[in-house]
């Protein structure tokens, strides 16, 4: 039986994210040790350990079948190759920062400039959809070291909490993109490669729920459970248990984070008592 190839990055940012998400699906794999590939024990797939730059090639030339990149990455390479899910780790945005002593106004600050950047393709297209004329230096790391050795006006970079351009006398001007880790694939999979990319998707689909959502346990007079219920929107309604104590119920539930503190401020004014909120491992839907 053939086994689905995937490419995740060897050590970096997207690491550590990828190896949990293969872990939280269940997927049983030798601790890399620095080996390039590495294959599962108890799910038909084999793990490269890669530059993440070098994925979306890997995967065009399907060295590898499917990777996990962050969407700059694929944007950046501009390969053919499929985005297949958005998983929600790794987020950040690219964004141009120039000295904090400049008075930048607009974009047209860049008119003429030059721009350091690891990410020339995203950026050239940002400045033609603009109508800016800017000069793009290409820099293959430590970007943020461009403006204070001369080398360039602004720079165009990765940015999380902004710690990074900060300790280097730069601020965030402008927001290019915003980026999140994606899997991705190759075009036209085989039939067989193909059913074990689903059977992967519906369990990375079946973890990522799980954490968009917590399973909720509380106890409520019985007079106030209708109320209670019409707060409770549940997978499908909410469970009711009898207490031990007359009059009184148990009553089991899921919500989704989004609207957790919603929920339970509406819950306690509605009666209900004892809330305890847990989390989901799983989520089949
Ligand atoms: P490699 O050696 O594999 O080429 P790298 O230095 O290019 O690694 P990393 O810094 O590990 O890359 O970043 C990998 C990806 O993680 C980026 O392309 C981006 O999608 C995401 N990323 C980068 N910086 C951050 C950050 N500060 N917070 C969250 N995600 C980030
Ligand atoms: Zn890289």
């Amino acid at each position: 039986m053939s086994k689905l190839k995937i490419a995740i990055q060897k050590s970096g940012r997207l690491s550590e994210n990828s190896l949990n998400l293969l872990k939280e699906c269940g997927i049983k794999f030798p601790n890399g040790g620095g080996k390039l590939i590495t294959e599962a024990t108890n799910f038909p797939i084999e793990i490269l350990f890669l530059r993440d730059d070098d994925i979306p090639q890997y995967v065009e030339q399907k060295v590898a079948d499917i990777g996990i990149i962050g969407e700059n990455v694929l944007v950046e390479t501009a390969k053919q190759i499929e985005t297949v899910e958005k998983l929600g780790f790794s987020s950040c945005r690219l964004s141009l920062a120039v000295p904090k002593e400049i008075q930048y106004t607009d974009l047209s600050y860049f008119n003429g400039k030059k721009v350091a950047t690891s990410y020339p393709v995203i950026l050239e297209n940002y400045f033609q959809q603009n109508n800016i004329q800017a000069i793009i230096e290409f820099i293959s790391g430590s970007v943020e070291i461009a403006p204070g050795i001369g080398l360039a006006d602004g720079i165009c970079d990765i940015v999380s909490s902004g710690s990074t351009l900060r300790s280097n006398g730069l601020k965030e001007v402008e927001n290019v993109m915003y980026s999140q880790a994606v899997l991705v694939a190759s075009e036209d999979l085989d039939f067989e490669k193909n059913q074990i990319l689903q059977k992967l998707l519906f369990r990375i689909r079946s973890v990522q729920k799980a954490k968009e959502n917590k399973y909720i346990l509380l106890n409520a007079p019985n007079d106030k459970l209708d109320e209670i219920i019409k707060i409770l929107p549940g997978m499908n309604s909410p469970t009711i248990l009898p207490l031990a104590k007359e009059g009184w119920s148990s009553l089991h539930s899921v919500i989704g984070e989004d609207q957790f503190w919603d929920v339970i401020q509406e819950l306690k004014n509605a009666g209900a008592e004892g809330i305890l909120v847990v989390p989901i491992e799983k989520m089949i839907v």
